[in-house]
């Protein structure tokens, strides 16, 4: 008999630029292809429909296109761990291959997964894919630190040169050992699952609302299809981009680079070969500076303990949020598009119904939840991002949350973003808002941004009053706000004095 392999699916649900999987099927007669819904990391009230829904449609497109290569994808539910240790007795697996992963719970879980392979004396292929360099490369290149500033990250980056060049998918697979596999005391699913499948999330698929179409052919398409703009591409700039625009202003590559159906280092020689001989935009303004905010974040969450929590986070700033019930109130009225300011709400039904928004977008909404307006701890915040987003990304988002609440990365607490002022600037007449908030569809443009200034006629006449139909603004934007960046000067002024008494944070460079 000859060798069976398991390849275990996580984040990089694709075919090309897979490294693991091609060690695996390098030496086996037979593959077994795994995905195992871990309902620890996907917790059940935690994830919502769109973030799942994709997840499984990302599932379904693998399977399909692993079935066009002769083969199949098993999706198994529980703990990895006790999976793959019941599949390797079972089936006599030779050898497991997986793609290593950068968050806590999954590094911890790689570490169980290496130890089971040794004891069960089982060969062993842990291999970084989801990134664009090994992060353990990175780190010694820079001295076992993360560079904490862009400017220091691309000094890394000049030093790493380009990352290696993504690898073609397989062009055929080694057979399963059989159509429908059964392993003893693991849940495994007929096919690919569906919401309605996974009745302890108490999903209603009606609910699944997003736009994207998932798997690797689709992000590959759109990569290609964004590629072929060559002037788009050589002059793309962030921030400079349209949050209001109702039609992605940036690649919406993001729900397929963070399931893996799209690896990062193709994106990245993809921009490469499009730019060759072009002038065009730099880091980190540019597409490529956007991978690199990527890595760094990536970096960063790979090597910083407790970077997920304010607390015990040695980079992040002590600042006294509102945390408990009183921060629930206000959190709830957030993600439920309830603040009465028409863009924080308009943005917060498109992260709802869509489960994607503009970078820029997400910058509004995070600083009114935090230092802008509402005093509400970014972990709240986060956690609400990490539920409805189909791009909801460990690192990038603990990142983000960080940098938007002044927490660290970014310091200068007295710019907010004004929920009224923003968006007026590349949406004057509000269309974004009527597309997201459609209750104040027929506001004159004029009131659009603040429709508590209409006149009650108006108000009778556009079927909306305001503080019955659509609620009045929960804060006075322009008083809580200076209250706010008050009470940041005094956290920043507390969190100084705290430093110049004890020794610079070991082993983390700030520039
Ligand atoms: P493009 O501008 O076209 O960029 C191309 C790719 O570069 C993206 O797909 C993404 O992989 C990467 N990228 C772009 N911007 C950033 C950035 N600022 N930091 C790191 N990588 C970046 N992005 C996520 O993918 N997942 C998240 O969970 C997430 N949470 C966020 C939370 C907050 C509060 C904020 C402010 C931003 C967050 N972002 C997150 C970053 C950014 O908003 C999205 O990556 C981007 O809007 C996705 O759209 P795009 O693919 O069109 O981006």
């Amino acid at each position: 008999m000859g060798k069976i392999a398991l390849h275990w699916f996580r984040h990089g649900l694709r075919l090309h630029d897979n490294t693991p999987l091609q060690k695996a099927i390098a030496g086996c007669t037979s593959l077994i292809p795994l995905y195992i819904l871990d309902t620890e990391y996907f917790k059940p009230g935690k994830v919502g429909i769109n973030r799942m829904g994709f997840l499984l449609d990302s599932l379904k497109a693998l399977d399909t296109d692993l079935r066009a290569i002769g083969s199949r994808l098993y999706v198994a539910k529980g703990d990895p761990e006790e999976v793959i240790g019941k599949f390797i007795k079972e089936h006599k697996i030779g050898a497991v291959s997986f793609e290593r992963d950068t968050e806590p719970y999954n590094k911890v879980m790689d570490g169980k997964i290496i130890n089971l392979t040794k004891e069960l004396n089982v060969e062993a292929f842990p291999l970084w894919g989801h990134t664009m360099f090994d992060p353990e490369y990175l780190l010694a290149l820079n001295n076992g630190d993360a560079p904490l500033t862009m400017t220091s990250f691309l000094r890394l980056m000049s030093e790493a040169g380009d990352p290696p060049k993504p690898i073609d998918p397989p062009k055929s697979l080694p057979p399963p050992p059989a159509d429908s596999l059964v392993c003893k005391d693991v849940f495994i699913f007929q096919g690919v699952p569906t919401l309605s499948d996974l009745t302890e999330y108490e999903f209603n698929p009606k609910d699944y609302t997003t736009w994207f179409v998932a798997g690797e052919k689709e992000g590959i398409r759109v990569m290609n299809e964004f590629l072929a703009q060559k002037r788009r591409v050589s002059t793309f700039e962030k921030p400079k981009t349209d949050p209001t625009a109702l039609q992605p202003d940036t690649t919406a590559l993001s729900p397929y680079i963070t399931r893996g159906s799209l690896s990062s280092r193709t994106f990245y020689h993809g921009l490469k070969d499009t730019l060759k001989g072009m002038k065009s935009s730099k880091p980190p303004v540019s597409l490529k500076g956007q991978l690199y905010w990527r890595e760094m974040a990536y970096l960063i969450g790979f090597s910083v303990p407790n970077f997920n929590q304010m607390e015990g986070n040695p980079i992040c700033k002590q600042i006294p949020w509102l945390t408990g019930d009183d921060a629930k109130a206000l959190l709830d009225k957030w993600e439920m598009g309830q603040t009465g300011f028409p863009a924080v709400d308009a943005v917060m039904n498109q992260l709802r119904t869509e489960g994607w928004m503009h970078h820029l977008a997400r910058h509004l909404v995070a600083c009114f939840l935090t230092r802008g307006d509402l005093w509400v701890t970014w972990e709240l915040g986060r956690d609400v991002f990490e539920k409805h987003l189909v791009d909801a990304d460990w690192s990038i988002n603990n990142f983000s949350w960080h940098w938007l609440s002044c927490s660290a990365f970014f310091h200068q607490y007295f710019r907010c973003y004004s929920p009224i002022a923003f968006f007026k600037k590349t949406d004057p007449n509000g269309n974004y808002i009527k597309k997201h908030v459609p209750i104040l569809a027929k506001f004159p443009d004029k009131y659009i941004y603040e429709p508590w200034t209409a006149p009650k006629g108006i108000q009778i006449a556009c079927a909306c009053i305001i503080g019955k139909d659509y609620p009045k603004p929960m804060v006075e934007h322009q008083f809580v706000c200076q209250e706010n960046k008050s009470r940041m000067k005094k956290a920043y002024d507390t969190s100084k004095k705290r430093d110049s008494g004890e020794p610079p944070a070991k082993k983390l460079k700030q520039n």
